[in-house]
């Protein structure tokens, strides 16, 4: 059954399901990529604007290799241009794999018998967040199945254990959330805990689709889910982070749907989403989904470059569902934030070596327990060993959360419109929270690097007053001091 507004008792005009499909399609077949349009669409990506559905559809339809590679590098230059060498890193915390839908891509689904069922209790999470705040983690992402022990109370109790737990210098500092839809008051009390930002993916925008993977359970209403990050909105969350998982419907048609979603919180709510995620489906439990609509290396990265240009200002998030090659590649095509030193299996970041530094062989056979996790991931690489290899390719890792902290939502919106804001907050409050990583968490050689580059970094400040003030920020951070920023 197709779920309506009239059927939902949706009164308010703004919650109004948005996508319609074949609009989509219409833009998607009468749009034509010449080689003039895609460079005045890559020129006003690069001056910063967001782009239209129609201009969207013309760069998802340019399919000459000399077209796609133009697309890949404004991307690029526009992430260099915007958004600097930063990249935010943080981790996943499965709270719970309870569920009482029945998702077809998934390894929690109710009529999955294989899975063994886990909730953490409270002394769990303490431990879990412990070995976490132990590995240098400052921003976490919890995740939940959709259960009626899953309610707002549950959401926001555990939000609350999260930040009241220290281990030595370590505490988080900002927790998002990735867990079913609730209803107004639900989203008030899971924001009154203090969240960041609140995370649902639609999975497809192919209403049809839609319902063909979505056998049973509350999720199977594509308008409750579609309409539940304006609820977030109403409630207050202004933060809100959408997504697709790719592979269930065509990727062009899912781009299209991201960039509709978009629109509609800029129409409605004058600000677009926060953060734009962009799963590719992982071998799963019991997973039965056709391949029709798999998604290539090739597809995957020009999705990202393409997502990038047409939505400039919005955060991009790469998980650890792609192999390490995948997202060292991808990641110069726009990404902003990636997850570092994951763990998926519900208690696993306690389980022998799950923390320690360089300890990824020992991980990976750890980790893989596919009976115990949603699905598998693709990069086990401890955090400390991501740390190293993004200083390696020049990337600054950051643990910043200033913009939270201090009230400015919308980190990345901050980011992308307030001009010199990067050189003056983002990129000096990075260097800052990874020299309290260097000394609280990193082994020697890995502080020796980030040593060197914070160094690099610093010549590299031309405004002397801020030098000054990093540089004094830097030793009391050598003496003891955390938990600065600008
Ligand atoms: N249960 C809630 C829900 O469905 O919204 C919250 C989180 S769910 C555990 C997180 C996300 O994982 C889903 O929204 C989906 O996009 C993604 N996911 C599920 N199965 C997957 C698979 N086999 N491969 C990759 N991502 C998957
Ligand atoms: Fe449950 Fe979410 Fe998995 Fe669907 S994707 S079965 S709702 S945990």
């Amino acid at each position: 059954m197709i779920f309506t507004p009239e059927k939902l008792k949706i009164k308010d005009q703004r919650m109004r399901p948005f996508i319609d499909a074949n609009e989509l399609w219409g833009y998607l077949k009468q749009s034509k990529a010449t080689k003039e349009r895609v460079r005045e669409i890559i020129a006003k990506s690069l001056d910063k604007n967001r782009l239209t559905l129609q201009e969207t559809a013309i760069l998802i339809n340019a399919d000459e290799p000399d077209l796609i590679e133009e697309i890949k590098q404004g991307a690029k230059a526009l992430k260099e241009k915007v958004y600097g060498q930063r990249i935010v890193l943080f981790a996943p915390l499965y709270i719970g794999n309870m569920c009482t839908n029945n998702c077809s891509y998934c390894g929690f689904k109710a009529s999955n018998k294989k899975i063994q069922r886990v909730t953490l209790n409270n002394q769990d999470l303490v431990d879990q967040v412990k070995a976490l705040e132990d590995a240098g983690q400052k921003r976490l992402i919890l995740v939940y199945g959709e259960h009626p022990w899953y309610n707002a109370k549950f959401i926001a109790d555990t939000v609350r254990t999260v930040y009241s737990v220290k281990s030595g210098p370590g505490e988080i500092r900002r927790v998002n959330i990735n867990a079913a839809p609730l209803d107004i008051d639900g989203f008030r009390t899971v924001k009154d805990a203090g969240i960041g930002t609140f995370q649902i993916f639609q999975e497809t925008y192919h209403e049809e689709t839609y319902m063909k993977v979505h056998l049973s359970g509350v999720k199977r209403n594509y308008d409750w889910r579609l309409t539940a990050l304006d609820r977030a909105q109403e409630a207050g969350i202004d933060d809100v982070g959408i997504g697709a998982l790719f592979g269930l419907y065509d990727w062009r048609f899912e781009v299209m749907g991201l960039v509709r979603h978009t629109n509609h919180f800029e129409a409605v709510y004058n600000v677009g989403p926060h953060t734009i995620s962009f799963p590719r489906i992982q071998h799963a439990s019991e997973m039965k989904i056709s391949a029709d609509h798999t998604v290539s290396d090739e597809a995957f990265t020009r999705l990202v470059a393409i997502l990038r240009l047409a939505v400039p200002y919005t955060g991009l998030i790469l998980t650890a569902r792609e192999p390490a090659a995948i997202r060292n590649e991808i990641m110069q095509f726009g990404v902003s934030q990636i997850d570092g030193g994951t763990n998926i299996e519900i208690g696993g970041y306690t389980k022998d070596g799950a923390t320690e530094p360089q300890a990824a062989d020992k991980q990976s056979s750890a980790k893989q327990n596919i009976d115990r996790e949603q699905f598998q991931i693709s990069d086990n690489r401890s955090l400390n060993e991501i740390m190293e290899e993004l200083i390696d390719q020049k990337y600054i890792p950051s643990f910043c959360t200033a913009c939270y902290r201090l009230g400015r939502t919308g980190e990345h919106f901050m980011e992308f419109s307030v001009p010199g804001f990067i050189k003056r907050y983002c990129q000096p409050n990075a260097l800052m929270t990874m020299a309290e990583y260097l000394e609280d968490y990193a082994p020697p050689e890995t502080k020796i690097k980030g040593y060197a580059m914070l160094q690099e970094k610093l010549d590299e400040i031309d405004d002397k007053t801020l030098k000054d003030k990093l540089e004094a920020n830097l030793r009391k951070i050598k003496e003891g001091a955390r938990d600065l920023y600008f």
